[in-house]
């Protein structure tokens, strides 16, 4: 069987061991860089299935990094930033990153993080060519072509603007979009009007979606930064 392959770029010598170590002992093949520049030569001599990246590098910028790969690769990339770069964070995922880990963050935690990578590096592989006319994860089921959303065979009445964030966040399952991502692809613009907005009728669309408000099971929400749709088992 071939090793998930990742590419493991921090300039932290500690921290990249810790990385190295655990996906050792958790059967992933791994390649490293300690720089940006070395991270883009990397990716495109190794073509890995999953960058982890550091932001604070010490040549070039994490998000530039990000910039250069996605002109060529949709390889999944994971940011890893501390706390104090909230904002990087949110660049990084506009720029094209898929998700992101705070340090200091638990073996649990990347590997949890890894993992859901994995699955929708899956889905995409099933989805083949894609054109899929019809979408189900779980109790949901969405017909594209009958516009038509249906919970555990329920029909969902939707507004088209729920509806349209549905599909935005279905299309993207297992990856976290951030507000501006969001606002800008069902507003066309990303004031902070527009978040508020958003805000709104992600509550309304999670009412009719999920079970119950305290344990959401298809779409997280991660403060501050936007919301990902789950792949439900
Ligand atoms: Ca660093």
């Amino acid at each position: 069987m071939n090793k998930i392959k990742i590419l493991v770029v921090e300039d932290d010598a500690p921290v990249r061991s810790l990385i190295t170590m655990t996906l050792k002992a958790n059967d992933y093949a791994f390649v490293t860089a300690a720089g940006g520049e070395e991270a883009v030569q990397e990716a495109a001599s190794h073509n890995p299935d999953i960058v982890l990246l550091d932001l604070g590098l010490p040549d070039i910028d994490g998000v530039e990094v990000i910039g250069r790969i996605r002109s060529w690769s949709n390889m999944p990339i994971i940011v890893i930033s501390a706390r104090s770069e909230d904002t990087d964070k949110i660049r990084a995922l506009d720029a094209g990153a898929d998700d992101y880990l705070t340090k200091p963050f638990s073996v649990d935690e990347l590997l949890a993080r890894l993992r859901v990578t994995q699955r929708r590096l899956a889905l995409l592989a099933s989805a083949g060519a894609g054109g899929e006319s019809v979408y189900v994860n779980g109790q949901l089921r969405i017909d594209y072509a009958a516009g038509c959303v249906t919970l555990g065979g329920e029909e969902l009445h939707l507004t088209p603007i729920e509806y349209k964030l549905l599909c935005l966040m279905a299309s993207n399952t297992g990856k976290v979009l951030t507000h501006t991502y969001i606002t800008q692809r069902v507003w066309g613009s990303s004031w902070e009007n527009d978040i508020a907005s958003l805000r709104v009728f992600m509550a309304t669309l999670r009412r009719k979606l999920e079970s119950g408000p305290d344990a959401p099971q298809y779409i997280q929400t991660h403060v501050g930064v936007g919301y990902r749709m789950l792949r439900v088992e």
